[in-house]
């Protein structure tokens, strides 16, 4: 079996996407909005899980770490403290020219200059000028990190690549507190744990490489930045970002607010600001380099095919319950029952009884649903069913009690 994905990914990518109702483009009736897109039904529950995991192995499976879900509108204070309204900005080509990259916006009926705000550019603020609040209420020991996922915005100069460069789209960020002589430490953990993650999703390890990026290019808060990045069919280009942030958030909204940021170590009674690592991921370049590199097309049953290799962890439906054929009631009622029993435990099942069994397999492997179970005649008799893999189209017969902890394990 010969497995390879062709010319033109970039294309085959974005048409599978629209075709299949992963991703449209944004307000695509009205010619679109540039950097935009939309997700669909499919996109979303692909996207879902991955919320879910990365929330799961960064916040839950952990005891040092605090969700935040701060507003997407802050006081304009915060991004002169941060830096962000003076230097975040990007060339104009023709005129070298600065351009300041936040979407500016006014907050009320009030057009003046004090009502202005801005769509974040990145959750970080959102985390920083919460800390004091979380130190407050929970009175976390160090290390300790603070976690949010959400939209950012950015009116890019260029928006290109489909979810590569796009104006809206989602970030996954810790910012983990740490004393200063261990940034170090926790440097090295994060990088360790962003390549594990890229494995968790199913991205080969082979299309992701470590930049240490120069003094010249690092952002105007840190002293130590890795990008991770990923082998686009447009080039090697950052899928995260790894940056030792040393103390300048916390210090500088510390001096513009007058609020006291510093840190008491209970143990010690030293009194002092903590260090920030932050490891930042973004959801839609994520979910780019996932579709890329579960395209597959190959040849099965001598037949072409394309499927999407999706790790079943992520896989926006886990698995497909068929009935062999259509005008058979008996066949009907029993795939019914299989479905909804195997619904109650596993969410993102679907029943298909469209058309040939071979078309709804493809139509699965599509997609990337790892599963399909086929109800047929043996199952009235014998109450088992056809279990088939999406990456070899291999069948095995399964007994139905044992179907949920097959698909459970996967
Ligand atoms: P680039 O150099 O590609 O513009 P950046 O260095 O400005 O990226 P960061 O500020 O480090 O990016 O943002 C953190 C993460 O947010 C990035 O690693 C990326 O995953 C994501 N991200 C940033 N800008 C965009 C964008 N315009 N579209 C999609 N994702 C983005």
């Amino acid at each position: 079996m010969k497995s390879e994905k062709g010319e033109n990914l970039m294309e085959k990518i974005v048409s599978l996407c629209k075709r299949r109702g992963f991703v449209f483009q944004g307000s695509e009736i009205y010619g679109g909005l540039a950097g935009t897109y939309d997700y669909g039904p499919l996109g979303v529950s692909l996207k879902n899980n991955i919320r879910n995991l990365w929330w799961k192995i960064f916040v839950l499976d952990r005891d040092d770490m605090y969700g935040v879900d701060a507003a997407i509108l802050m006081n304009q204070d915060v991004w002169k403290a941060s830096g962000h309204v003076k230097g975040f900005s990007d060339p104009i080509a023709e005129t070298g020219k600065q351009f300041n990259l936040m979407f500016q916006t006014h907050v009320g009926a009030s057009e003046e200059e004090s009502a202005v705000s801005y769509l974040r550019p990145e959750t970080a603020q959102g985390m920083f000028v919460n800390f004091k609040n979380i130190v407050d209420s929970f009175h976390p020991k160090l290390p300790f990190g603070l976690a949010q996922i959400g939209k950012a915005f950015r009116n890019e100069i260029a928006p290109r690549d489909f979810l590569f460069r796009v104006r809206e789209f989602e970030q996954m960020e810790i910012e983990y507190f740490v004393q200063e002589k261990d940034w170090q430490k926790y440097f090295e953990e994060f990088r360790k744990k962003m390549l594990d993650w890229t494995k968790e999703i199913g991205l080969d390890p082979k299309h992701i490489h470590e930049l240490e990026v120069s003094d010249a290019d690092r952002a105007h808060y840190s002293k130590r930045t890795i990008d991770f990045e990923f082998d686009y069919p447009f080039g090697r280009k950052e899928l995260y970002g790894l940056a030792y942030r040393t103390d300048f958030d916390l210090k500088s909204h510390a001096e513009a607010s007058q609020t006291d940021f510093s840190y008491l170590d209970e143990e010690t009674k030293e009194k002092f600001t903590p260090h920030c690592i932050e490891p930042s991921f973004g959801l839609d370049r994520m979910i780019l380099a996932v579709l890329l590199d579960a395209y597959t097309e190959d040849e099965l049953g001598g037949e072409k095919r394309t499927y999407l290799k999706f790790s079943p962890k992520i896989a926006p439906i886990k698995a497909a319950v068929f009935p062999l054929l259509k005008n058979k009631p008996e066949l009907i009622k029993k795939a019914q029952e299989v479905y909804k029993n195997l619904k109650k435990e596993i969410a993102d099942v679907v029943y298909d009884d469209n058309g040939n069994i071979g078309k709804r397999y493809r139509r699965q492997d599509e997609i990337g649903t790892p599963h399909c179970v086929t109800i047929d005649f043996d199952t009235l008799e014998d109450n088992t069913v056809t279990l088939r893999d999406r990456d070899t189209g291999k069948q095995e017969r399964v007994k139905i009690d044992e179907l949920t902890s097959r698909l459970k394990g996967v």
